[in-house]
């Protein structure tokens, strides 16, 4: 059995990452790619978790040596606050969201989670206290309560029917015929955009994680949709450090602060109403975003 296995190691390396709450397929496949560019430091310790500070200090970061991507990014969100992060496509706010969960090191500057450089922490100390929910949620051709109950490994019924009330699927998952054991996936059920992002609002509400990354959560679903799911995330941003990901700035004007990304830096700060006061990027795309929801084209 053991000889059956060892091919499958990279299966099981990518077996581990989702059970560490990680769902985003492109992040997956990202780490496939480069297994062994990041490291732990030889003298990594765990991350002390102790309200969950997150602060970026300078950073500066390309994919490729010729294109940087961030040119000296500074923010700080304080423990259980929310930071939205907008600006175009492009301009590096998934980049952000993997820098934080150390899929890559910067290139200059430093990034901290109370006041710890994440670079000297263990990687898996790291992961396990920072969940993400991102736009597309892949489920696994099994049944829906372990779907969620990939959020953490061991979760007993219980906790699982705990978060998906929490993620209000509850009462869908009620009327199945087979419950929590329903099949879904490819060869089972298919549930639609929405069921599918409240399965991975289930999953982080069983990690429980004091940092919560949401990169574009709701941008893939219809707009009543979206409504409805902005409720239950922002019920389980309320005692987190959280970092929005948005493209529809409708979704983050309740955020303590929103930092507009362009060209690698940070153009803007402030809330919803001091950045329409600035007139500035904000402002403009605030504007834009209002005019084509009139013409019900959002
Ligand atoms: P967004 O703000 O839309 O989330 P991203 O952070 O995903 O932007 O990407 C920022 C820039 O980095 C884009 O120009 C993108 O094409 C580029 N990029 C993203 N991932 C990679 C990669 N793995 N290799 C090279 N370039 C990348
Ligand atoms: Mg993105």
């Amino acid at each position: 059995l053991a000889q059956l296995f060892r091919p499958l190691d990279m299966l099981g390396m990518v077996y581990r990452v989702i059970r560490q709450g990680l769902i985003d397929m492109e992040a997956m496949f990202r780490l496939i790619d480069t297994p062994s560019e990041i490291r732990d430091a030889p003298d990594a310790r765990p991350l002390v978790v102790n309200g969950g500070a997150v602060a970026f200090d300078n950073v500066v970061f390309g994919y490729e040596p010729d294109r940087t991507i961030l040119n000296g990014v500074s923010f700080a969100v304080g423990a259980g606050e929310t930071l939205a992060i907008v600006g175009p496509s492009g301009a590096g706010k998934s980049t952000i969201a993997r820098l934080l969960f150390r899929f890559y090191d910067p290139q200059g500057g430093r990034i901290l989670i109370d006041d710890q450089d994440i670079a000297h922490v263990t990687q898996k100390s790291l992961r396990g206290e920072i969940g993400i929910v991102p736009q597309d949620t892949v489920l696994f051709n099994d049944s829906i309560g372990y779907n969620i109950a990939y959020g953490r490994e061991g979760a007993n019924a219980a906790e699982i029917a705990a978060a998906a009330e929490g993620a209000a699927i509850d009462s869908f998952i009620g009327i199945l015929p087979q419950g929590y054991d329903t099949e879904v996936g490819e060869r089972g059920l298919k549930l639609s955009g929405g069921e599918k992002q409240r399965v991975a609002i289930a999953r982080t509400l069983l990690k429980n994680p004091p940092v919560l990354i949401l990169d574009e959560a709701t941008s893939a679903l219809d707009s009543r949709t979206e409504a409805a799911i902005q409720d239950t995330l922002e019920r389980i941003a309320k005692r987190r450090t959280t970092l929005v990901i948005a493209h529809r700035l409708s979704t983050v004007t309740g955020a303590d602060r929103i930092i507009v990304l362009d060209h690698g830096r940070v153009a803007e700060t402030g809330t919803h109403d001091q950045l329409l006061a600035m007139r500035g990027l904000y402002a403009d795309m605030w504007a834009r975003q209002q005019a084509e929801k009139e013409e019900g084209t959002v």
